[in-house]
């Protein structure tokens, strides 16, 4: 008795460490892509730099990786504000603090 049902959850707990590997991984292959610098403005991105990772914006359309600078992108947000009226540029970037 019980033994069956133990079974069952540790199955499921091993499906969802699975599905987490997965997202790292594919999470990994995305930084293999990243580009080093800025798009815009050229500043160099430290990819080992968990500060830079955090507040850099990364957008990805397709294959193509493009990768922004707080600044930059603050002037890319501002910029489309100004054309939209408000809101989210492609509804692609997360509010930061
Ligand atoms: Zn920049």
């Amino acid at each position: 008795m019980g033994s069956i049902k133990r079974k069952l959850e540790r199955k499921k707990s091993a499906d969802k460490k699975k599905e987490a590997e997965n997202k790292l991984s594919s999470r990994l292959m995305m930084f293999d892509k990243l580009p080093d610098k800025c798009l815009a403005c050229e500043e160099n991105f430290d990819k080992k730099s968990k500060e830079m990772v955090q507040s850099w914006q990364v957008m990805v359309k397709g294959e193509n990786v493009r990768l922004f600078c707080p600044n930059c992108w603050q002037k890319a947000k501002d910029v489309v504000n100004e054309y939209q009226g408000g809101g989210e540029p492609n509804g692609e970037s997360s509010e930061r603090n």
